[in-house]
Parts: structure tokens; sequence; C-alpha cells
């Protein structure tokens, strides 16, 4: 383990965080002091009143709105492997519920911090409503390195944390999801903790699980091949065919290494691809399977290390001349600091709120086309949906079901958008943001105010 300086961005800002650089397979852990930030949280209520204004809302609609149904707080204790106890942070918020359920996933991440999440849950109720599906907006996090933590200590971090949410959670209340940092296998966990204090199963409490549990077909790779069909339609708009643009991706996690092997089998060239370790940059193209195996196979913890390529900052991934920038990464990644740096025509957000207000405001004056998170990365939830629809109905779907069901939601949703934005003559966020508040909104206005 060597001691080093890093710069962690969150909460659309950048950060210098002390952290040990692991070996490969090893943990990092990164000073946590630095965790207070607020950007993506100011950055959603900005959004958010701009939608209010085209709106014409009122100020206790917008307090409405602006203001988290619910906030809790958790300590999650931990028994570590070698028997010290540990005491971890964690958050569960239920920003709108008006529509439906709160839905919205869990992220482990030692940046999460409690505006981060508000912000986060926010983001999901506009999604939701943008594409028209039943649920209203959450989002969860541990304040935690998960790669510090050994496979026993994760499970009982989860299991300990799902209890803590059990008061919230349950199929009709609150469905979690995976987001940064967590997978299937936590979603088990969670799923099992909430079956065995009920005392039956209950897959319908989360989704994101495997198979085997209730899990959905294609809920895997729902947000990257609903990322790439927001991407495929960004071409179209500009009449750029797949096979002539080159692609830059933050973030080779779960959604970024999955947008990157969609884009590559469909003919473009993904030229670079990063991770929190640094990224790799090769004009001729990357592959996404070499990529993938190169970190198995090397036990390597970042794609930075793969060879045959150039190793290239996150910044300088940013600040590539391509035609599509694909953040799939964390919050505020794209800020007015180094907006200026950005080259590509097309950002298409994977990531939630990859680009602050103010920098999206000189993306858009620049004529950039930015596919906004609440429309690009949208598949993830729809898939959710579908894997809470079948729990409930214990009658599941095949690939192809999904599959297409999926694209009609998301071809209805961007044709929404742009229609809006073409209309209004202005950028598909401030069109999406419109739609999802504005449907909110009338959802509160229809039910009316209890008591
Ligand atoms: P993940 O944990 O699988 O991957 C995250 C990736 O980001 C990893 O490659 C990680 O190394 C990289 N990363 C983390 N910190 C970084 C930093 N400071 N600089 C550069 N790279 C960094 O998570 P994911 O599920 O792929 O989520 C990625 C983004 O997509 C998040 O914004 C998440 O909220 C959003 N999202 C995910 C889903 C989903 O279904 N998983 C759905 C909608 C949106």
């Amino acid at each position: 383990m060597v001691e080093a300086a890093i710069d962690v961005v969150a909460d659309g800002r950048k950060h210098t965080a002390t952290a040990t650089r692991p070996a490969p397979g090893e943990a990092t852990s990164v000073d946590l002091t630095m965790r207070e930030s607020t950007g993506a949280w100011e950055a959603a209520l900005q959004q958010l009143e701009a939608a209010a204004d085209v709106l014409g809302l009122d100020q206790g609609m917008r307090d409405l709105l602006a203001t988290p149904k619910r906030v809790l707080t958790v300590a999650v204790p931990v028994r570590r492997d070698d028997g010290r106890l540990e005491v971890f942070e964690g958050y569960r918020v239920h920003h709108n519920v008006t529509r439906g359920p709160a839905k919205g996933g869990i992220r482990y991440h030692p940046m999460v911090s409690l505006d981060e999440i508000k912000a986060l849950a926010m983001w999901m109720t506009w999604k939701c409503a943008v594409i028209g599906i039943p649920f209203g907006g959450a989002k969860g996090g541990v304040v935690v390195d998960p790669a510090s933590l050994s496979t026993g200590e994760l499970e009982r971090l989860t299991r300990r944390y799902a209890a803590e949410l059990l008061p919230l959670m349950g199929p009709e209340k609150d469905i979690p999801a995976p987001d940064v940092n967590t997978d299937e296998q936590v979603m088990a966990w969670f799923m099992d903790t909430f079956s065995m204090n009920k005392g039956y199963s209950v897959p319908g409490v989360v989704t994101g699980k495997p198979l085997a549990i209730g899990g959905s077909q294609g809920r895997g790779g729902a947000t990257s091949l609903g990322v790439t069909y927001a991407l495929f339609a960004a071409l179209r708009e500009r009449d750029l065919r797949p096979s002539d643009v080159s692609v830059a991706i933050q973030g080779f996690g779960k959604v970024g290494s999955g947008v990157a092997a969609h884009l590559h089998d469909a003919g473009c060239t993904v030229v670079a691809v990063s991770d929190v370790g640094g990224g790799v940059l090769n004009r001729r193209g990357l592959n996404p399977q070499a990529l993938t195996r190169h970190r198995r196979e090397t036990g390597s913890s970042t794609v930075a290390t793969f060879p045959g390529a150039d190793r290239i900052s996150n910044d300088e991934l940013l600040a590539l001349d391509v035609d599509v920038l694909v953040p799939a990464a964390l919050e505020g990644v794209i800020r007015a600091d180094n907006v200026d740096t950005v080259q590509a025509g097309i950002v298409v957000e994977a990531a939630n709120g990859p680009t602050t207000p103010a920098a999206d405001k000189v993306l858009d004056d620049r004529g950039c086309l930015v596919v906004p998170d609440v429309l690009a990365n949208a598949g993830g939830v729809t898939v959710s949906y579908f894997e809470w629809v079948q729990d409930l109905q214990a009658w599941f779907w095949s690939p192809d079901e999904v599959s297409s069901r999926m694209r009609q939601v998301m071809e209805r949703a961007w044709g929404e958008v742009t229609a809006l934005a073409e209309e209004k003559c202005c950028s598909l966020r401030q069109a999406a943001q419109v739609i999802g508040v504005g449907r909110v909104a009338e959802a509160h206005r229809t039910r009316g105010l209890y008591p």
C-alpha cells in the first residue's frame, strides 16, 4: 500500500483526499472528512427551480417538491473479521411518493453524504415521472469503501443496514435496487433480510436481484442498454452513424462497461474508458471484452493497467476530442471549471447528475447535445419496474418481452422530451425536467393536500 493524494469528484466538487493506493485486489481507504459537500443537492434544487419557473408553480408547490418526504439516518455497526466493531453511517431518503412507492438505488461509497443522497432521490422522482412509471423517488447509501471489506463483512453491513431500513421498506412502500458499488448479491441479502423478518419470501421488496430469487430477465444490462438506445437516438438527431463516431466513457462499472460493449458491437470506436484508478486511450479503438478479461485475469482493480493503450487520467478522458462523451461514474464531473475542456458534440449522461447546472448551460450554449440522466439512464428503473410487476404477479416474462417493452417506454419518453424541447426551443434537460416536475406537481394537485 502506498500513501497518495488522489482527486475525488463528488457532489459537483473536486476534492483532494488522502488515500492509500492499493495493489491489485487490495482495498482503498479514503479520508472521509470531505463528505460534507453539497454540490449535487444544490444542483438538483437549481434544476427544480428552473422547471418550476417554466411551469409557473406557486411557492407552496415549489417548497413541497424541494423537500424530501422522509430522511432516515442510521448507524450500521459491523463486526470486522478481526473482531473489531466498526460503525458506518447510512441513509435512506424518500424524496416524493405521490405517484407511487419510493424507488431508488443503494450506494456504497466513501464519499456518500446525506445531501448527495437527497439529490439522487429527487432525480429518481423526476426520472420515474419522465418515463411514466408509477414510482416515487428514493435513494440510499452507506459511507463505506466496500473494497475495504471482506465478503463476510460486506454481507453483515448489508444485512444490518437493511434491517435498519425495515420500517421504510416493502413492495408497496420502498423498493431498493443496485447503484454504485452494490450488485445483485447485495440485493439478494437485502431481500433475504427483509423476508426473514417477515417470515415469508418477499421478492418484490428489491429489484436487480438474481433470477433465482425472482429477478427479471434483462435487468442486469438494462441501464446500459437504455443508455445505448438514447445514444443512438442522439446520433440520429445529429445525422451520425454508429460506425462513424468515437466515444469516451468515464466509469467502467456495471453501466459503463455494458455501454462500451454495446457500442463496440454496433461499430462505434470506443477510444477511451476509465475508472476510479485512471483510464486508457487507444485511438484505433478498445475492445471492452478484452478490458474486462484483463481485469478478471490480472486481478487488477482498474482498467488503467490495460496493456496496448496509453494511460490517461479521468480529467484527460473528459477533454478528449471525441464525438460522444459518456460519463458513467459519479455526479459533478463536468463542472464550470473544466467544461471548457470538453470537446464532444454529444454528452450522454449514463451517471446521475454528472453535469453541474453551470456546465450544462455552457454546453447548451455551445450547441452540445446533452442527453440528460433522467432520460438516458432510465432503462434501469424501467426494467426494475418490470421486475416489481413480475414479482407481484409471480408471472415472469421472456427476455424479448422485457427488452421490447423497455424499448417502447424509452422511445415514448424520448419522443415526448424531444417534442417539448423543439416546441419550447430548450435543451433536452429542460424539457425532461419540465415533464417530470410537471407530472409530479399534477399528481399532488389531483390528490389534494391531507388533511
Ligand atoms: P459501479 O459501481 O458498477 O461503477 C462505477 C464506476 O465508476 C466504476 O468503474 C468506478 O471505478 C468508477 N468511479 C467511481 N468513482 C470514480 C471517480 N471518482 N472518478 C472516476 N471514476 C470513478 O456503478 P454503476 O451502477 O455502473 O453506476 C454508475 C453511474 O450510473 C452512477 O451515477 C449511478 O447512479 C448511475 N446509474 C446506475 C444504474 C444501475 O442500474 N446500476 C441505473 C441508473 C443510473
